[in-house]
């Protein structure tokens, strides 16, 4: 298996610290609003390196935070935190507002068949992981105080730049000083913000009692779960020069290491065409999509048809494409009932090969889909019902549920839901009326004994 590392820019042989087993760390969700489909890229790449991981034979141990404290609105340590001002724009509590976005995110993440992390873990939860951690970054010496709070001294971390190549000089000329005159360096950040005392959350520390800053919470639940030093840490490129240089610079100065072997960052999705209707607060979510009557697994279809350090264009067309092609694959198993196994497997073991080394090579999903619609087309000229057990095999990796019947999209769903209202009401013809509308849709609605179901045209 070959991965891009962002730390080193070249594509490099994975050679996992322990071998046979991948520790991989994604950044998670901060629970503060419904995760959008950009977020959802994200996931949907660290889920399918997952999946090939395990599909190539690695047993993968695979971390996901939450943040539910400590991601303040601006990158200057100096914003309103996240949690709290989505806390004071719905009236309820920081708490509730991280449950309530918490679930939305793990019921989205299962609709497009994200498996779930082996651990996930919150971020408030893990305060004395965290406290424990900037102890001994600054018995390393790493940190000096401000009004602000315990602060890291990039200075003191002379590989800093690497990660996101950045230029320190040309921050320096072009930093705003006026912001924080008591920072020794423009990328110095808070590792523990004590002069908040209006915040919601605070907990007591050798610093004074506050909260932690952002970074911290993925340096600490990382070598929690995964140890000093783990093999992958994943996350979108916007996380490169702040976030994850941050993260990397904590790392080094508690520990002396390297502690994350392989940065693999995945590219933005990028909103292409505006009729692509907004909703919960000007966000596309899955559940715009679904009222729009896309699956959300049309789009997990999507992501794959870019390779993940590629900008994904997020258009009406695009995702219309990735809905009939999600179609066509299901349709080999409507084809494959009526076919027999045949005998020649040559052609299938040289496809699987082929799967395997597009996957293999930094996960070169396009590539892969080349292959699978090769099987589809070869498989339909021979009627071979061994080509949809392949094909079975390769949804390991897509995560696309192809032996899954397609659900009615909501639209769809809700005009059954009417006519079974019409139906108890005995009228008949308004029931009549919407059956044919759900049939002009595509879709025929049945009566069973336990209630109405929904077929494809
Ligand atoms: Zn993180």
């Amino acid at each position: 298996m070959k991965v891009f590392n962002t730390l080193t820019r070249k594509k490099e042989e994975l050679v996992p610290v322990e071998p046979g087993r991948v520790k991989i760390y994604t950044c998670g969700p901060t629970v503060y609003w419904f995760a959008h489909v950009g977020n959802f890229r994200a996931y949907v790449f660290a889920d399918t390196l997952r999946r090939v991981l395990e599909y190539l034979g690695f047993e993968v141990r695979h971390v996901m935070n939450i943040t539910d404290v400590g991601h303040l609105t601006t990158d200057d340590d100096l914003g309103e935190d996240k949690l709290e001002a989505g806390a004071k724009r719905e009236g309820r509590t920081p708490q509730e507002i991280a449950r309530f976005y918490e679930e939305a995110f793990f019921r989205d993440a299962e609709r497009l068949n994200i498996l779930k992390p082996t651990v996930v873990c919150r971020a408030t939860e893990h305060i004395p992981d965290m406290i424990e951690l900037i102890k001994r970054i600054e018995k390393n010496g790493f940190t000096y105080r401000t009004s602000v709070g315990l602060i890291f001294d990039t200075s003191r971390y002379p590989d800093y730049w690497r990660l996101g190549r950045l230029n320190l000089e040309e921050q320096r000329a072009g930093a705003r000083v006026e912001v924080d005159p008591e920072r020794r360096n423009p990328s110095d950040f808070a590792l523990w913000i004590t002069n908040q005392p209006k915040h919601l959350m605070q907990w007591d520390s050798p610093w004074g009692r506050g909260f932690p800053g952002w970074h911290i919470e993925c340096s600490a639940m990382s070598m929690c779960y995964l140890g000093e030093e783990f093999d992958i840490h994943t996350g979108g490129i916007d996380h490169i020069p702040v976030h994850h240089t941050n993260e990397r610079a904590q790392n080094f100065a508690a520990t002396g290491k390297e502690v994350v072997h392989y940065w693999m960052h995945n590219a933005f999705l990028q909103l292409g065409d505006s009729r692509m209707g907004k909703s919960e607060g000007n966000i596309i979510t899955i559940s715009t999509l679904m009222e729009q009557g896309v699956e959300p697994l049309a789009f997990r279809y999507l992501c794959h048809t870019a390779h993940y350090r590629m900008p994904l264009n997020f258009t009406s067309e695009a995702l219309v494409a990735a809905q009939h092609g999600l179609r066509g694959l299901r349709e080999l198993g409507l084809n494959a009932q009526n076919w027999s196994a045949g005998a020649d497997r040559v052609w299938l073991d040289t496809l699987r090969k082929d799967f395997q080394s597009a996957v293999a090579d930094d996960l070169n999903m396009p590539q892969a889909m080349a292959v699978v619609w090769e099987l589809v087309r070869e498989g339909n000229r021979r009627q071979d019902r061994n080509a949809w057990e392949l094909l079975l095999e390769f949804d390991r990796v897509l995560g696309l549920r192809l032996g899954v019947a397609e659900d009615a999209p909501l639209p769809v769903r809700r005009l059954a839901e009417e006519r079974e209202a019409a139906r108890r009401a005995k009228d008949w013809v308004k029931a009549d009326q919407l059956r044919k509308e759900i049939f002009s849709q595509g879709w025929i609605v049945e009566d069973t004994r336990d209630g109405w179901r929904l077929k494809r045209a």
